[in-house]
């Protein structure tokens, strides 16, 4: 959406969204999953009214951490959208996460009224493995090579299945015979469709946590996690002769995020690789916009400490969850608790002020 158009969702045109710098008509608005507690909290902190839709047996955390003014039941998320015009007359500001992406789709978020935090134009770049390695590959990133065909296997790799959620199936292999076997038992279960074949990095995986503001045009690191995956992060408290017994096979289902201080002589990396990333993304769509608010990098380190980044993230993560009242980071640079939740609402309430809306909504 263009500057003019967007600039609409802050200035027009439902009698109540008039932007006169009072953010307290605004309503923070998302679906309660993924990180909406910490979306909703953070919203709160900074003062805004908040609603959030909720799925039919979902509802019991949101109504029990009491971070919503207002519920509306759903029987499922994707009903959010013949919500549209009760939304625009709430004066909602939706913020995405990643059970937004998985109930709407991009077509559908594409097409949404309902005034939206953050670019748009940078979802398919996300959303497409390889424009995704594109993306990064533009900002000068190294990522672990991407084998054609299982025949070219030559080392340790690991293999994704598109749509997977949260690394449900993946497996590792070394060479082609052994993809072939692997394969096969999964191609019986519905899930695998289709499949990268990625080298596999042996390190450290860190996720590093983003957020770019086009109001202050400043890169912030809010923080870091690693994962705690089924079974991956537990096979480990079983005796390797057990583990060849009972012929387990690893997986990387996430069931939850550790949080990880790093060490802070890599930090000057992490700053210049994310804002690598923001150079690059202007250069996606010919908008110039660029993506902005918060986004992940997903990476490993090796021991000789270079870092390898397998994936992007264009949005909140569920790893900023460990930080709702704020990481070792935020508190310096803050002196206040301020998650990623709240950084969003810290945005959107410095965009009302300075009538800025539309370098932020979509
Ligand atoms: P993902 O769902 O892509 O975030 O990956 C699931 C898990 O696999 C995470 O624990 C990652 O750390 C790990 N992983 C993904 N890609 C790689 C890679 N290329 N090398 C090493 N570990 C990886």
């Amino acid at each position: 959406m263009g500057a003019t158009k967007a600039a609409k969702v802050g200035n027009s045109n439902n009698g109540r969204s008039h932007n006169d710098g009072d953010y307290t008509k605004y309503k923070i608005v998302t679906i309660g999953s993924h990180s909406a507690l910490q979306i909703l909290y953070g919203a709160k902190q900074e003062g805004f009214q908040t609603l959030c839709i909720c799925e039919k047996g979902r509802e019991e955390p949101y109504k029990s951490y009491k971070v919503a003014d207002k519920i509306i039941m759903v029987d499922k998320f994707g009903d959010t959208v013949k919500l549209q015009k009760q939304l625009l007359g709430e004066n909602a500001i939706l913020i995405p996460h990643g059970t937004f992406f998985e109930a709407f789709g991009i077509e559908s978020i594409e097409k949404l009224k309902v005034p939206y935090f953050g670019n748009k134009g940078v979802l398919k770049w996300e959303a497409d493995r390889m424009l995704q390695r594109e993306w990064l590959k533009r900002a000068g990133l190294t990522l672990p090579k991407i084998y054609e065909k299982p025949e070219d296997i030559d080392g340790p790799v690991i293999v994704k299945f598109y749509g997977a959620r949260g690394g449900k199936g993946f497996f590792l292999a070394r060479s082609a015979e052994e993809f072939y076997r692997k394969i096969k038992g999964r191609k019986a279960k519905e899930e695998v469709r289709a499949y990268i074949i990625q080298e596999y990095i042996i390190g450290a995986p860190i996720y590093i946590h983003y957020f770019y503001s086009p109001i202050t045009n400043e890169l912030e690191v809010m923080s870091f996690d690693k994962r705690y995956e089924s079974n991956v992060d537990s096979i480990g408290r079983i005796a390797a002769k057990d583990q060849l017994d009972l012929g387990l096979e690893t997986s990387y289902n996430i069931t939850g995020n550790v949080p990880v201080v790093v060490r802070e002589s890599l930090l000057p990396e992490i700053f210049r690789m994310g804002e690598a990333v923001v150079k690059a993304s202007r250069t996606l769509n010919g908008d110039g916009k660029g993506i902005y608010g918060p986004f992940s990098l997903e990476t490993v380190i090796t021991p000789e400490l270079k870092f390898f980044v397998f994936e992007i993230s264009a949005r909140i993560v569920a790893g900023t969850n460990l930080y709702m009242n704020g990481s070792p980071y935020t508190d310096i640079r803050y002196g206040e608790p301020m998650s990623t939740g709240r950084r969003i609402a810290r945005e959107i309430k410095a965009a009302i002020a300075q009538k800025k809306l539309s370098k932020i909504l979509n």
